[in-house]
């Protein structure tokens, strides 16, 4: 039978809208299927910062940065455990990747760190509803280009072991090639306790940040056909306190931030992104942010900025001010007791260890210098005013998921036999084998989307006008 289309894009976030006008413009007739009435996923959501390098925007700061370095940075802060191809091409592509997105017409505003980089290397946006605005305007102008809203795709179909297109229900669409851009699993409960059993541990704190269409289609979807799945237990996960829904990434520098012995572990200002594996290091037990009565009252609402490593372009949180902090005292979230004894019981620490731990902090404080974890001396602030304070964090705000179809650096579907399976490809957020156990700063997640939404557009094009 023949096709109805060349290519069929299940899922119109940045990575499928990316696919879309590649494979048009590699000549393909293009059908754009979303399950919701709007474009765009987490996509529209995200703040739009993108991790690049040797970019004509760092050059014309004068950053000497290039693909390769980004690369052996990005293996090594992965330990290795991502499939080198795919990681290459991410690190080789997605800088042209995002001079693409630029001619195309989106802003490029700054370049800064957006994680343990040493050049910047966050290619700053106007934010992801920017984004998918300008890349829905240029699929809307092309007229090889069929959108079509509240379709949640939940079968694919299936004919010789080749994906020969999609189906909502009993109604079938064929295509030469479809691409699987369905985003991740954090809104789905179910496969998360599957395949991210670790992010719920954190209970009744544990908060989605993305779109609820995050429900892992891709997976259900792949695993029909015998994909494999890869990235079992990766997702970027922020540490925050059970004050509420505050989207806030740095910590301020006049936290002492401690274990369940009462010991600090690492520089509190460090990139979330390594603070997430460092947490997971930790014995059992709470982390505790541990603060003063004079700290306290110097962070006023509009001054919380000034204390933090990175400011995320666009949040303005004030979480760590007084006001807030005050009301999360009122609410029991905050511990608060006149010495540090009472405050190691309050949380069940060792006394002794962080009387210990205070003590030699504000020692480090008086000498200008933390000879432990080298935080920034700027922000070194002692903990000796009572009342004291504590309040537990934890890793629970998941911006997003690792886990999904494993594709190879051409974002074809892989299964379980290790052979593409023809007809099927897949890019950003729900495959799975990309991104590694760290994240690699803000960004790292849109260079996957949009590098490898990009290639399977222009893969599946090629592959379908050939047949
Ligand atoms: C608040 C927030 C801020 C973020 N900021 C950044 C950032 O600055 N930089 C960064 O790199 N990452 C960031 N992220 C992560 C990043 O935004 C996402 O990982 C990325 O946008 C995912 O894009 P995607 O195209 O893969 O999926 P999505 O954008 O989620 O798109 C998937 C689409 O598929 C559709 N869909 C799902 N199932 C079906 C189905 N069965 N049939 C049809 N359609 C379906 C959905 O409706 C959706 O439109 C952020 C995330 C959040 C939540």
């Amino acid at each position: 039978m023949m096709p109805d289309y060349d290519v069929l894009v299940v899922g119109s976030g940045i990575s499928g809208l990316c696919a879309s006008l590649e494979a048009v413009n590699a000549g393909a007739r293009v059908l754009l299927v979303d399950s919701e009435e709007e474009l765009g996923g987490s996509s529209r959501l995200s703040t739009g910062m993108i991790m690049g390098a040797g970019t004509r925007f760092q050059k014309q700061r004068g950053i000497d940065d290039s693909p390769e370095a980004l690369y052996r940075h990005y293996m090594t802060l992965n330990q290795w455990k991502v499939q080198q191809s795919v990681a290459k091409t991410l690190c080789y592509e997605v800088g042209p990747s995002i001079e693409w997105l630029n001619d195309i017409g989106v802003e490029i505003l700054d370049v800064y760190f957006s994680g343990d980089e040493l050049v910047p290397r966050g290619h700053v946006t106007h934010g992801g509803a920017a984004i998918i605005e300008v890349l829905a305007k240029a699929v809307r102008g092309e007229r090889r280009i069929d959108v079509a809203l509240s379709r949640r795709v939940n079968r694919l179909l299936v004919e010789d072991d080749r994906v020969v297109g999609v189906a909502v229900g009993d109604d079938e669409v064929r295509a030469s090639a479809t691409v699987l851009a369905t985003g991740g699993i954090g809104a789905n409960r179910d496969l998360m306790a599957t395949y991210l059993p670790a992010g719920l541990a954190v209970g009744h704190w544990y908060w989605y940040l993305g779109a609820e269409s995050s429900r892992g289609d891709a997976m259900l979807l792949g695993r029909q056909v015998g994909a494999q799945i890869v990235g079992t237990n990766r997702g970027q996960f922020t540490i925050r306190p059970n004050f509420g829904r505050y989207p806030d990434t740095y910590f301020p520098g006049w936290l002492v931030i401690v274990n369940q012995l009462g010991r600090r572990f690492y520089d509190e200002m460090s990139p979330y992104s390594v603070a997430q594996v460092i947490y997971a290091s930790q014995p059992p037990g709470g982390i505790w942010a541990i603060f003063d009565e004079e700290s306290k009252r110097e962070s006023q609402p509009g001054m919380t900025k000034a204390h933090k490593k990175v400011n995320i372009p666009g949040e303005t949180e004030e979480d760590w001010a007084e006001p807030t902090i005050d009301a999360m005292v009122e609410r029991g979230l905050v511990h608060v007791a006149s010495s540090l004894e009472r405050l190691a019981a309050l949380i069940n620490v060792p006394e002794k260890n962080l009387l210990g731990t205070v003590r030699r902090y504000n020692r480090h404080v008086g000498e200008g210098c933390d000879a432990d974890y080298l935080k920034e001396a700027s922000h070194l602030r002692p903990v000796a005013t009572p009342p004291f304070y504590a309040t537990e964090l934890r890793p629970y705000m998941l911006g997003l998921t690792c886990v999904g179809p494993r594709i190879d650096e051409r974002a074809r579907v892989i299964a379980e036999d290790s052979d593409p399976i023809p007809g099927l490809w897949a890019a950003g957020e729900c495959c799975g084998g990309v991104l590694g156990d760290i994240y690699a700063g803000s960004g790292n997640s849109l260079a996957n989307c949009l590098t490898f939404g990009r290639i399977a557009g222009r893969s599946a094009a090629g592959e379908a006008l050939r047949s």
